[in-house]
């Protein structure tokens, strides 16, 4: 859906040239998550904002659905396209009303469209429409903010939307909570999404397919599970982190992880009594820390309605991970 070809981008700074990216060739799926990952100064920003034309590509081309792009004209383009930044760019003197009215108004929307369009983007991003429909951006809290962002971004629907790490300044419980209300927004409108970062937890928790960098060049384009499994070069292992085995363990539930194991049921019978419970929408990383607490070693696995279906022991986490070679297994096939 989103094609780079050998795009570079080379900045003239005084006598000095500065190549911030350089020779990157990638394809997004449409529908998907690509995040941007890499340390600052590595040319995520710069990637970015070649899609919208807001920065000239120096050498390449970037295709949507097959049109390349440079022979779009370049204020439509943006118009197609959701942009959503750190510092939210909401204009100070509108309101949230008219912040998020922006894009429709210039297409021409009709009256009634517009608020329709209105109330049903601050539902969707957990805000009250009438509470929020006449104040302005300063009245609201950064997190509050940037769902007004989000849905600004949204609001003409575009099949294409750019996020530069929208969640950034946001503190951890804020940005997580956000994140999250984003997969869920995203699982039923389904836009293909850029979304630069450099936390590596923000990329595995959100990305279908991560791309990282280092000084411009792509080092490694691949799901957050090959990522973390087959980190290929130094510069990935070090960025992913050594604790990259536990983290792998996020991608997966229990349910994952019990689905390959057979007659998991049958493990009721054992006379096992205790506390220690996981249910099965579980990440596998909190289940481990929950069984290595548990003094017998295992956990009780429940399911929605804390019904019991089967005991999980340390053991069966050899499934995910070879704790003696730390070796890593795939969990799940890949697609
Ligand atoms: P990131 O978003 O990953 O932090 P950027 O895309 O902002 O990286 O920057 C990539 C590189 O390009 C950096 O070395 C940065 O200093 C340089 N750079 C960015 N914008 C300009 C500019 N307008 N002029 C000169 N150099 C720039
Ligand atoms: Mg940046």
């Amino acid at each position: 859906m989103i094609e780079f070809k050998n795009v570079s981008k080379l900045y003239e700074s005084g006598n000095k040239q500065v190549k911030a990216v350089d020779n990157v060739s990638l394809h997004i799926e449409k529908g998907q998550i690509c995040v941007f990952l890499g340390p600052s100064g590595c040319g995520k920003t710069t990637l970015l904002r070649m899609v919208n034309r807001l920065i000239p590509i120096s050498n390449g081309s970037i295709f949507i659905d097959g049109k390349d792009i440079s022979k779009l004209n370049p204020i439509e383009l943006r118009r197609s396209i959701g942009y959503v930044i750190q510092q939210v760019g909401l204009f100070p003197n509108m309101t949230i009303e008219e912040n998020i009215s922006v894009v429709p108004n210039l297409l021409g929307w009709d009256r009634a469209k517009i608020k329709k369009r209105y109330n049903e983007l601050m539902e969707m991003v957990g805000l009250d429409p009438e509470e929020y429909r006449k104040r302005f951006p300063w009245e609201l809290s950064g997190g509050q903010q940037q769902r007004i962002g989000v849905a600004r971004a949204l609001a003409a629907d575009p099949p294409v939307m750019l996020m530069d790490e929208p969640f950034g300044a946001l503190d951890p419980l804020i940005r997580e909570r956000l994140q999250n209300e984003f997969l869920r927004i995203q699982e039923n409108v389904k836009k293909t999404i850029l979304f630069v970062s450099h936390d590596i937890d923000e990329a595995i928790r959100l990305a279908d397919k991560i791309a990282i960098f280092k000084s411009g060049q792509l080092m490694q384009h691949g799901t957050p599970d090959e990522i973390l499994s087959n980190p290929k070069n130094d510069f990935v292992r070090d960025f992913v982190g050594s604790d990259r085995e536990l983290k792998r363990l996020t991608l997966f539930t229990v349910k994952d992880l019990i689905s390959k194991i057979d007659h998991f049921q049958k493990r009721t019978t054992r006379n096992d009594y205790h506390d220690f419970v996981v249910k099965v929408n579980t990440d596998l990383r909190t289940t481990l820390s929950v069984v290595l607490s548990s003094p017998t070693g295992n956990a009780w696995v429940v399911d929605e309605k804390d019904r019991r279906i089967g005991l999980l022991s340390l053991d069966d986490f050899e499934i995910v991970t070879d704790i003696h070679t730390k070796k890593l297994k795939p969990i799940v096939n890949q697609g």
